[in-house]
């Protein structure tokens, strides 16, 4: 290597980072986060690498521009007709300009009125309403998991967590994720009743999930839910 500044290739609509390979042969083409890397063998010249891409780049924008939409939709930008999970439904969000205010409109519209379109506004106006709708909907589920397991608890509390669902302490008293509340209603009861299931076992050994599995039976699917979707509940 004599110089440390990449070699590239300006094309039309993009620019690819040559790195050269040990690679014999063919050369092969990594597309990520916006950026074309050809990974060519160190024979192959600049020239015959352009032709090359040039026969690819219809297919090279195509991709790219896929990759865009993708992250375009996996971020929130908390603006009209944008998706956001309740439980088993999907509600669509609509923003107005108004005072302070926020509520469902027919079965599927979440209407959040601000004085100002802010984002950070917004968000927070969502996050409040999500709050208060897990302390309604939670309360209810314990109230109907409490003679099943047979616990009752001193206290429910609706927090904001990163990395946890709920949590009992040995005062009685259960706390729960409001982001839960954008996971399918399976998935919260299984976190309401592992957490009654702590009032009576406060551990993880054998008898505690005998108490899970025996008031819900398909308990591991909603756990594995969590482990492959739990990431993508909040608003962050
Ligand atoms: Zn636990």
């Amino acid at each position: 290597m004599t110089s440390s500044s990449p070699e590239t290739v300006a094309m039309n609509g993009f620019v690819a980072v040559i790195k050269r390979t040990r690679r014999k042969g063919s050369v092969g083409f990594r597309l990520s986060s916006g950026q074309v890397v050809v990974l060519a063998p160190k024979a192959s010249s600049k020239a015959e690498l352009r032709l090359l891409l040039e026969s690819k780049s219809a297919w090279i924008l195509a991709k790219l521009t896929l990759q865009d939409q993708a992250k375009f939709q996996a971020e929130r930008h908390y603006v009209c007709g944008e998706q956001l999970a309740f439980l088993d439904r999907k509600l669509v969000l609509q923003v107005c300009q108004g005072a302070f205010s926020t509520g469902l409109r027919g079965p599927s519209e979440l209407v959040v009125s601000v004085p100002e379109a802010k984002l950070g506004w917004v968000r927070n106006a969502l996050v409040r309403w999500y709050k208060l709708q897990a302390q309604v909907h939670i309360e209810q589920r314990v109230s109907y998991f409490s003679p099943l397991v047979g616990a009752w608890p001193k206290s429910i509390e609706i927090k904001t967590y990163r990395a946890r669902w709920g949590s009992c302490n040995d005062r009685g008293q259960i706390q729960f994720n409001w982001k839960l509340m954008m996971a399918p209603s399976a998935v919260v009861d299984s976190v309401v009743v592992h957490e009654l299931c702590h009032l009576l076992h406060m551990h993880h050994g054998p008898e505690f999930w005998l108490q899970v599995q025996r008031v819900l039976p398909n308990y591991q699917d909603a756990k594995q839910w969590l482990k492959d979707e739990g990431h993508g509940l909040g608003l962050d």
